[in-house]
């Protein structure tokens, strides 16, 4: 039996051609799942029975459970789903006045270890099949209703662009005006810097926004947080997108507020860095106590800011939600349901 949520269209049209039914039948059973959301295929009631009964037996609609749902002091909400091998996995909606963002997981886990994180201390459990991950969405957007999700970061757990193949075909649902139709200028996918699936990436023009997690503008001091950087340098990783021209889509820079980046070089680097690179770069409030970093004495961090200003580098601060119940960025973790009760 094969998950039909992991299908997209196009798959799902040269398969229906492939067993002599028409293309066409796909775009209705699109529109049973994902606008219909109906859970079996009885319900689908414009198709033929044999297409019915063929797809009875051939596939199921997936589905992941809800193990709980805790919201913040702030208002932002954390969900654990539990999938199919028991493990659980987070999302997270982060609502502001005019937005709900969900944030989501692409692995159970992650292999990079960035050291100031958490999911990777966890190490790597496995990836996210496709429809796990829009399961996420589709639960997430069901459980805050009448509120709708008007954004997605793939920020969760785990390192979006080491599960491309299936972040990419989720991506393509999520978008697709016969699935989902969510705005492609409204996605964000965020990376520890793959070159390779940056690249690959790009040349699938899929139209969502580019989220580099950079953190030092040094390469030696990079390395020694994020270990990913021993393979793909910062100079490389530079070189890349300025090829790119990724400001077509929007590129935004993530940099983490450490004691150890904030020094007023650190921000003259990070200058020199970014120069002819269009592009924003967001700030992080240091989430963690599980950690040997520290976050910036305030009047460290306003001379830093007071230097990227004055260096013309534009940025925002994102403001650090959900801290009280764990959902804050670093702080997603991976459980297995017999020790996370
Ligand atoms: N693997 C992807 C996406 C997951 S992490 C990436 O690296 O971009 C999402 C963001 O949260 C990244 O920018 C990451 O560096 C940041 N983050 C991780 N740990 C954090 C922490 N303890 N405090 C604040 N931000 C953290």
């Amino acid at each position: 039996m094969d998950d039909l949520k992991s299908y997209s269209l196009g798959e799902l049209k040269a398969y229906l051609k492939s067993q002599n039914f028409a293309a066409f039948r796909a775009e209705q059973i699109f529109y049973w799942i994902y606008a219909k959301k109906v859970c079996g295929f009885d319900s689908m009631t414009n198709l033929p029975k044999d297409l019915r009964d063929h797809f009875k037996s051939k596939f199921y609609l997936s589905d992941i459970s809800l193990n709980e749902r805790q919201i913040s002091q702030d208002g932002t909400e954390k969900f654990s789903f539990q999938l199919n091998d028991k493990n659980l996995i987070e999302s997270v909606v982060i609502a502001d006045k005019l937005r709900n963002t969900l944030c989501i997981s692409t692995q159970a886990g992650c292999r990079f270890s960035c050291r100031f994180c958490l999911s990777g201390k966890t190490g790597f459990i496995r990836n996210l099949s496709v429809s796990e991950i829009i399961n996420q969405y589709l639960l997430v957007n069901r459980f805050i209703a009448p509120k709708k999700i008007t954004n997605i970061v793939f920020m969760g757990m785990g390192e979006p662009l080491d599960n491309f193949e299936n972040a990419v075909k989720a991506i393509t649902i999520l978008t697709d005006p016969k699935a989902i139709a969510f705005s492609k200028r409204k996605i964000t996918i965020s990376t520890c810097g793959l070159i390779p699936e940056i690249q690959a990436m790009k040349k699938l023009d899929l139209g969502v926004k580019l989220s580099i997690s950079l953190h030092s503008a040094d390469n030696d001091l990079r390395e020694k947080i994020m270990p990913v950087n021993k393979k793909y340098p910062l100079k490389e990783l530079i070189q890349a997108l300025k090829k790119l021209k990724p400001e077509r889509d929007g590129l935004t820079f993530e940099y983490l507020l450490l004691s150890i980046n904030t020094r007023v070089e650190d921000a003259e680097k990070l200058a020199k860095l970014l120069k002819g690179i269009k592009s924003k770069v967001n700030l992080i409030p240091y989430n963690g106590s599980n950690f040997q970093f520290k976050a910036p004495e305030p009047e460290d961090l306003e001379l830093f800011t007071q230097t990227l200003k004055k260096r013309g580098v534009f940025f925002t601060v994102r403001k650090s939600k959900g801290q009280d119940i764990s959902a804050a960025c670093g702080q997603l973790a991976v459980y297995r349901k017999e020790k996370a009760k």
